[in-house]
Formats: C-alpha cells, sequence, structure tokens
C-alpha cells in the first residue's frame, strides 16, 4: 500500500528536488567540527556511500563558514549550512556555493538581515529552511497558548514564513521539531493542513542508537502515514551513518522508497535447532549494501520456514546441524550449517 501524500511545492536544494511527486529524501547532520575539512569530508564520503541524500553541517563561526567552499569541492551531495544568530555567516556561506541554509529567521536579527539573506539565497536559487524548535519558541508565544503548544509552534515558523515571502522568498522548506511523538504529530498535521511548502520531518533528541531509532520510526512513521513528509532526518546520539540505515528501513517498511535487499528473518522459537541469531546478523549486515531489489529470509526451521517466506526471493531454513536453501517457498538444496551464510551469499549474487 502506499500512502497517499500531500502535494507540496518543490524545491531544489542542489539537484536533489523535494517536495512535489519526488522520493522522500533521506538527509543527516555531520558531527565532526566543520572547520575540519579533511575530517567532515570523511565523514560526508561515509555518509554518501550509506545513501545519505542531503547533509548538513553546522557553521557556528566565520571559520566553519569559510570552510563551506574547500567541502563543497570535495563531496557529490547537496551541502546544507546550519546557521544561528549571525546572518553573515549564511552570506558567507552562499559566498562559498552551500546549496541551503538552515536558519530560525527568529534568532537572525533585525528584519534588515533577514531580508539580506533572502534577497542573496534568491539570486543564488538556494532554498532556506525554517527551522523551528519546541525548546525555543518565542516567549510571547508561550504566554498566548499558555504554554508550549502545536498552534504556537505553527504560528512562529508561519512568522518566519511570512517573513521571507515579504521579501519575495518562497523557496521554503519547514520544520518543526519536538521529542515527544504525538506532540510532534500533531504538530505536522496542523502545519500541513496550513501550508503547502514541503515539510522536513524529523523526532528531535531522539536519544542513543537504539531507542532513538525506534522512537524516530515510531514517530516519524506515525507522520509519513498521514501522507505528510518530504525529507526525513533520524537523530540520534551515535555515529550518523546509523541515521542512514534508519531512515532507509522507515522509508523501505513504509512502502515509501525501495532500497536494495528487503531481509526477513524469524523470531525462533523452540523449533529452532542452529545459531540463527548469529546467522541472521551476519546475512543482516552482509545484504546491507547490496543493491538489488529482493527480499532475503533468514527462517530458523525447515518445517515452517520456507513457508513461512514464501515471499522471499531466496532464503535459508534451519535444520540440525545443516540448513536448507529456498528459492519463492522450494527447496533448492541442503548445505551445512557452518557454510550456509557463504552458499546464501553466492545465491543472490547469481539473481
Ligand atoms: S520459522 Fe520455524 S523456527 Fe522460526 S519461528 Fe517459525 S516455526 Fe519457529
Amino acid at each position: 500500500m502506499k500512502y497517499s501524500r500531500k502535494k507540496t511545492r518543490e524545491v531544489n536544494i542542489g539537484g536533489v528536488k523535494i517536495g512535489g511527486d519526488n522520493p522522500i529524501a533521506i538527509q543527516s547532520m555531520c558531527n565532526t567540527d566543520t572547520r575540519n575539512v579533511e575530517e567532515t569530508v570523511k565523514q560526508i564520503k561515509e555518509l554518501e556511500n550509506a545513501g545519505c541524500e542531503i547533509i548538513r553541517v553546522a557553521v557556528p563561526d566565520m571559520q566553519a563558514a569559510e570552510a563551506i567552499k574547500d567541502i563543497k569541492r570535495q563531496i557529490d551531495i547537496p551541502l546544507v549550512a546550519d546557521i544561528h544568530f549571525d546572518y553573515r555567516l549564511a552570506l558567507k556561506a552562499i559566498d562559498g556555493g552551500i546549496d541551503k541554509i538552515r536558519i530560525n529567521p527568529g534568532n537572525i536579527g533585525s528584519e534588515d538581515r533577514v531580508k539580506q539573506v533572502a534577497d542573496m539565497a534568491k539570486k543564488n536559487g538556494i532554498p532556506i529552511r525554517v527551522g523551528v524548535n519546541s525548546g525555543s519558541l518565542e516567549k510571547h508565544l508561550v504566554e498566548k497558548y499558555g504554554g508550549v503548544t502545536p498552534e504556537g509552534l505553527v504560528e512562529s515558523a508561519l512568522g518566519h514564513v511570512r517573513l521571507l515571502e515579504k521579501y519575495d522568498f518562497y523557496d521554503t522548506v519547514i520544520s518543526i521539531k519536538a521529542s515527544n511523538v504525538p506532540f510532534s504529530v500533531e504538530v505536522y498535521e496542523l502545519l500541513s493542513e496550513t501550508v503547502d511548502y514541503p515539510l522536513h520531518v524529523g523526532i528531535t533528541e531522539a536519544g542513543t542508537v537504539w531507542g532513538g531509532t525506534v522512537k524516530s520510526a515510531v514517530g516519524i512513521g506515525a507522520i509519513l502515514s498521514r501522507g505528510i513528509g518530504d525529507t526525513i532526518r533520524v537523530s540520534l546520539t551515535g555515529n550518523p551513518v546509523e541515521e542512514i540505515y534508519a531512515a532507509k528501513e522507515i522509508l523501505k517498511d513504509m512502502n515509501l522508497r525501495k532500497f536494495g535487499v528487503e531481509f526477513v528473518s524469524c523470531p525462533t522459537c523452540g523449533r529452532t535447532s542452529i545459531d540463527l541469531i548469529s546467522i541472521a546478523n551476519e546475512v543482516e549486515s552482509k545484504v546491507k549494501n547490496i543493491d538489488k531489489n529482493i527480499k532475503v529470509a533468514v527462517m530458523g526451521c525447515a518445517v515452517n520456514g520456507p513457508g513461512e517466506a514464501r515471499e522471499a526471493d531466496i532464503g535459508i531454513a534451519g535444520g540440525h546441524g545443516e540448513g536448507l536453501i529456498f528459492r519463492k517457498g522450494e527447496i533448492i538444496r541442503k548445505v551445512p550449517e557452518n557454510m550456509l551464510v557463504d552458499e546464501l551469499m553466492k545465491e543472490i549474487e547469481k539473481l
């Protein structure tokens, strides 16, 4: 099943288009020091290899803004500058060839400064993401709504968006991040009803790799299932490469995009008599970067396994000290346990 996606305006981020009918793009953010060009480029390459389509870096000072030019020269995916407080950093980043700017116009300063950023971004065809966070909602909106509410956050975002519109700037992407899942769903529903700008979706401060992945999957999944979202970022306290794997899984599981192998494995039960957990982990990591749209199953027993995973293109089912390789529910041969993974990988190569 495909979700009926809300049609949003198309925005081009350095060649990667989001909104409209474009696929939901995967983003991440470097956790290197942007001023360290070598380390940052190295991490971007790793993220790109894992499937990252848009990458953001923090630009906290002029030296970081100056590094943009050198980073841009050495990478192949669009680069986004994350800027707070100082509009001059945005101007410098645009000068250095940045593909998108993320600002919170509310903390960039006077309207004239916002105008300068909007004018220069427009001249260079660079979109701006208005990124509002639940933790930094303006005081007057907290007071107006009696706390941090979805209505207050949407009003905050709209205020910034309208300010850009005032200066004839419409290449806008919006995000409103909160760390509470039901709250975030409400926020994005309201935002999506109110604007047709493309939306960047994520759950902020989601947590470490395990807990944060679950939380992001639930939150981003719930928002996507309402047809909302044009680009996603999973935020994890860990190696950002994990964010990409998690994002790909979310989009794959929602039937929104296809990324190589779909992996399934059974939960094991009293019928399992091989070390299925190790085998499943090994196969999952080996198929992670295989670029084939196939389904691979790792099942614990020959009695139910091939049948339970009938829709799999290829799979293995455990026995006693041996296992079966099956294709589309049909057993093709028997293999000793210690050779199961290698033999399965050979079969996958043939597909
Ligand atoms: S495939 Fe076999 S081992 Fe796995 S859960 Fe089903 S019955 Fe149990």
